[in-house]
């Protein structure tokens, strides 16, 4: 455990009373205590192996058979998972009118599950796919009974959860797994989130700039910011001179920028609000 002090939620209560305005940033650590792992340490470094990265799965028909049997088996859990209190509290912030905008990192959809509705999902949504050539979205859940259709015998399969809807399942030959291209168009199928290697769509990255700018300050929820994607709103906001606030486990790429830092669970940290 961390010997440095550990601020009480009276500082962060004192941050949030003293900004009317909050642009808020999610990350993965938000959706920790819903049963969704994140992807890294509190050093901010890798917990396993990194993430499959666009050009791979675009490029490769291995790749995409993998991702998708090991999509298939960790999607049952993440499919189901909650929100907790970390969102039902940011939801309140909005009831309560306090938001300019909420951005997550995340791509579980847990803060709409909540209740927000002033969000944007930077990296977009896991319960959609999208056909690559002809740009038709469908929903995860039709999609995983075309696969489970196709590959019945992965449906029994259990393995230990990964971060978004992935599921560990090293040793496997995935020679054998079958993956429905687009019935419209024969095309290939992508989750519609961006994979690294992957660009944020534009217009989301301008909403999001235009909610700061129209804020007095920014609070990073679970979030360690070592994505560009992410970290490029802590760097507008310093820039702005808007003070930034974060709740984080563990170290943020935006340390030296912070107001105030609290070492502690999402969910704890923002207990004071509901
Ligand atoms: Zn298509």
């Amino acid at each position: 455990m961390s010997s440095v002090p550990v601020p009480a939620s009276g500082d962060l209560a004192a941050f949030l009373a003293g900004h009317r305005r909050l642009f808020v940033l999610t990350g993965a650590g938000c959706s920790t205590a819903s049963g969704i792992p994140d992807y890294r340490d509190a050093d901010g470094g890798w917990k396993r192996a990194q993430p499959v990265t666009y050009q791979a799965f675009m490029g490769e028909e291995a790749t995409r058979r993998r991702y998708w049997a090991r999509s298939l088996v960790g999607w049952r859990r993440f499919g189901r998972a909650l929100p907790n209190d970390a969102h039902h509290a940011l939801r309140r912030l909005e009831e309560q009118e306090r938001l300019t905008l909420l951005v997550t990192q995340n791509v579980d959809g847990l803060h709409q599950r909540a209740g927000s509705r002033r969000v944007v999902d930077l990296h977009g949504r896991l319960d959609q796919v999208r056909c690559m050539a002809c740009e038709r979205r469908f929903p995860r859940q039709d999609f995983q009974q075309r696969l489970l259709a196709l590959n019945p015998d992965w449906a029994a399969l259990d393995a230990a959860d990964a971060p978004d809807g992935d599921a560990d399942l090293d040793g496997h030959d995935f020679t054998g797994f079958a993956v429905p291209p687009c019935p419209h168009c024969g095309g290939v199928f992508k989750p519609d989130v961006v994979f690294f290697g992957e660009n944020v769509p534009r217009e989301r990255v301008q909403r999001a700039m235009q909610a700061l700018d129209e804020a007095d300050a920014m609070l990073v929820v679970g979030s360690s910011l070592m994505v560009f994607s992410g970290y490029r709103f802590a760097h507008a906001a310093a820039r702005a001179g808007k003070p930034i606030a974060a709740v984080n486990l563990g170290r943020t790429r935006a340390d030296p920028l912070l107001a105030l830092k609290v070492e502690r669970s999402c969910a704890e940290a923002l207990a004071f609000l509901l």
